[in-house]
């Protein structure tokens, strides 16, 4: 089955719902495997209370998911592998994200690319697109006042 097509017929969050897929855990955090992965032992973080965003989380909860996410890395490079990317998945559910769970890809191997997320070919900023991106993060910095 595709993972598509999994997520057509999914009723329920599979982060709340699934308890017997877990490979360790702690009191706010879980590791377990990919259902649908990207290669193979590509592992996943998920806080074990159903929240949509990193700043959702408290401290106890971000010290749980930072705990598994050092073992998930260690036991990818024990395998083997020579490298990983840790994606996180933080938000709510639209095209960009299948699940509204924040989660945590530890993804072994994993090429980025060279595209960007409209399939265009990444190229290097021009000086003035630095100078917005700079004023527009400070200038939101600010507001969220940090
Ligand atoms: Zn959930």
């Amino acid at each position: 089955m595709l993972y598509k097509e999994l997520l057509k017929h999914m009723r329920k969050c599979p982060f709340c719902t699934d308890g017997n897929r877990i490979i360790k855990q702690n009191k706010f955090a879980f590791l377990t495997y990919a259902l649908a992965p990207y290669s193979s032992h590509h592992l996943l973080v998920i806080p074990k209370r159903h929240v949509f965003s990193i700043n959702e989380l408290n401290k106890k909860e971000e010290k749980s998911v930072s705990d598994l996410l050092e073992i998930g890395t260690r036991l990818i490079h024990e395998y083997g592998d020579k490298n990983c990317t840790v994606l996180v998945r933080d938000g709510h559910n639209n095209k960009m994200k299948s699940i509204d769970h924040l989660h945590y890809h530890i993804i072994p191997n994993h090429r980025i690319g060279d595209f960007d997320s409209k399939g265009k070919k990444r190229r290097i900023l021009e000086e003035k697109e630095i100078d917005r991106i700079m004023k527009d993060m400070k200038s939101c910095l600010e507001s969220i006042g940090k």
